[in-house]
């Protein structure tokens, strides 16, 4: 199997002569809109449509409602979900990328108001401009404002400032029923938590304010490299929990993930340097005893932001708090590195990665990637069962994350499903291959993604799948309709 294609059955078509829109209505040119990032699941709309406006979007939602014959909505934001979360089979998909604007609004509280379509990026640039940012990213930009509060946003800066969905102040939404409401904390409250991580079973996202902070102009990026997993573990929940107090200004983002112990360049330490010439810093390892042990190594990967340059601070101080934080972890001494980057570069590291892969072809091949939430009471045992017990050995093509954030952080109420854990690991295999028949093909990655889950329920351990990156759910769909030959075709691959 390299793809499922599901077919679209004819009798449920509607002229669409009924929808009076000025914006563009696709019958034909629907390849974007069956298709996503996880590239194996396929399932052809009726109709791919970039609404003019919001009141077009309200209009769309309407006529759907008023079909009989159980037409379903998908909004689409940059497609880079995994399993068609926003493909609609037979239905209609919302282009999201045809509603755009960015305001950046300083204040007492300053806050970004930005269309569900824009990407980060777009927004990053835009706050940077006025030299403010929002304080929590996910790690890759090129995803849509809308489609991400749908999960959570999740990444380096989620244990101080929670996801991106905590930093929300203010949602301007189209529901199920085609009606325009906004809503908060405080105004339209239900609707507005049940939005934030709420798959887009609620309505459509058309415009979110978000928090901003001062930005930072640069940040010290470090990597430092463990052979054992627990001191791993530990030093980063230390890492994490030095905020919690107040006590002690820690790092502001904190990752981990898991490499290879070999000289591979994907899979293996190659993941690690930040450039070629640093590689042979690896010679150490041959003198540590439990090289020969163990197959990983782990990556603890961290930043400081600069101070804002009205507080200049000089390169010497960031040494200084850098090093009195490295002091308290366990890394092997010599595997250390780290350089200094604008934030928008560091930011937006991944897109060096999707450049890269894309001309590899990787970025274009199927994606089964795995992404679980799991309790810090079973990490180690998890760490056990996915990594040592399977063939993991080789790597995912991909990183392998593993890293802690605090319940608290997280905004309560919000539909998003966690762990009941004060402290929980994202652990996620992002894989990446070549594509068939150079590449494995789906089906196998997705049989070995189930065997894991298997292997771990077998063993007790408890684990939440993050929805955005799942695979064994069937995509979402906005509504409660769904066409039963797109659900019947799915359940044979989930
Ligand atoms: C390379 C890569 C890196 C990633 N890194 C991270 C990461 O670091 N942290 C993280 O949290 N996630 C990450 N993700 C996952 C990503 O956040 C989700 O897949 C997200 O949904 C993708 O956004 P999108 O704009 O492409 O949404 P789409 O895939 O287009 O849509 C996702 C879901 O949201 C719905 N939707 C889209 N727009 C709207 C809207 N305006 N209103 C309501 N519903 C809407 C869709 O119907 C669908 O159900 C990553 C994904 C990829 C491919």
């Amino acid at each position: 199997m390299d793809s499922i294609i599901l077919p679209s059955m004819d009798n449920n078509k509607l002229p669409l002569s009924n929808l009076h829109i000025q914006g563009s209505i696709s019958l034909s040119n629907l390849a974007l809109a069956s298709s996503d990032f996880g590239n194996f699941i396929h399932r052809s709309p009726q109709a791919f449509i970039q609404p003019a406006s919001v009141d077009e979007l309200a209009a769309t939602i309407h006529y759907a409602e008023a079909s009989s014959s159980g037409l379903t909505v998908a909004a689409r934001g940059n497609g880079h979900s995994i399993s068609g979360q926003a493909q609609a089979c037979d239905g209609l998909v919302i282009d999201m990328r045809s509603l755009r604007g960015i305001e950046v609004c300083l204040g007492e509280v300053s806050y970004v108001e930005a269309c569900g379509g824009e990407l980060w990026i777009d927004v990053l640039k835009a706050c940077l401009r006025e030299g403010y940012a929002p304080p929590s990213w996910p790690d890759y930009l090129y995803i849509t404002v809308g489609g991400t509060l749908q999960n959570a946003g999740v990444g380096g800066q989620t244990f101080k400032y929670g996801p991106v969905i905590s930093n929300v102040l203010q949602l301007e939404v189209v529901t199920g029923r085609g009606e325009f409401c906004t809503c908060s904390p405080t105004s339209n409250k239900e609707l507005f938590f049940a939005m934030l991580g709420g798959l887009g079973q609620f309505g459509i996202v058309t415009k979110a304010r978000i928090l901003l902070v001062r930005a930072p102009e640069k940040v010290r990026w470090i990597r430092m490299v463990y052979d054992d997993v627990g001191k791993f573990t530990r030093d980063q929940e230390l890492l994490i929990n030095l905020h919690v107090d107040n006590a002690e200004e820690g790092f502001d983002y904190v990752e981990g993930f898991v490499v290879c112990n070999t000289d591979d360049p994907v899979n293996g330490w190659g993941q690690v340097p930040f450039t070629s010439a640093e590689m042979q810093r690896f010679d150490v390892l041959a003198s540590l005893p439990p090289r020969t042990t163990n197959p990983f190594l782990y990556c603890l990967e961290v930043a400081k932001h600069y101070p804002s340059s009205l507080h200049a601070q000089s390169r010497h101080s960031m040494d200084e708090v850098v090093e009195a934080l490295q002091r308290k972890l366990g890394y092997i001494p010599e595997l250390t590195f780290n350089r200094d980057v604008a934030y928008l570069e560091f930011l937006n590291r991944v897109h060096a990665q999707e450049q890269m892969l894309r001309e590899l072809g990787m970025w274009q091949a199927p994606h089964p990637w795995l992404c679980l939430f799991v309790p810090k009471s079973d990490i180690l045992a998890l760490h056990k069962v996915m990594f040592l017990q399977t063939n993991l050995t080789n790597g995912v093509g991909g990183p392998m994350h593993m890293y802690p954030m605090l319940k608290i952080k997280w905004i309560s109420h919000a539909s998003v499903v966690t762990p009941e854990a004060e402290v929980f690991y994202l652990v996620s295999l992002l894989r990446f291959n070549f594509p068939p028949p150079r590449g494995p093909k789906a089906e196998r990655l997705l049989l070995e993604n189930n065997n894991i889950l298997g292997l771990l329920q077998r063993a007790n351990i408890s684990f939440k799948t993050f929805d955005p990156l799942a695979i064994l759910a069937p995509g979402q769909s906005i509504f409660a309709r769904q066409n039963s030959h797109c659900l019947k075709a799915l359940s044979s691959v989930t």
